[in-house]
């Protein structure tokens, strides 16, 4: 099923918009210590920096908090 369209006008107090992603920059040092937090494995190792898989992030923003560097960032998919 394809989700409705979410904009910002459109979210409860609080709420995550999906669908959703993060954006991973240059400032990542590829500590890998977002990786374990995903819980929704959206994070994949790479050498130089993780690789999003924007299909299974659910916004929860867990990576962002997590992340020494602030290198992560949410960013709307649609
Ligand atoms: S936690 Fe931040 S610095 Fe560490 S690998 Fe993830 S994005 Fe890179
Ligand atoms: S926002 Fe949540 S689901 Fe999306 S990549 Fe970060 S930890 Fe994973």
């Amino acid at each position: 099923m394809i989700p409705e369209p979410v904009t910002p006008e459109t979210l409860e107090d609080g709420a995550r918009p999906t669908p959703w992603s993060v954006a991973i920059d240059d400032r990542c040092t590829a500590c890998g210590a977002c990786l374990s937090t995903c819980p929704e494995h959206a994070l994949l190792p790479a050498p130089r920096r993780p690789v999003v898989v924007a299909e299974r992030c659910s916004g929860c923003g867990e990576c962002v908090e997590i992340c020494p560097r602030g290198a992560i960032t949410d960013v709307w998919t649609r």
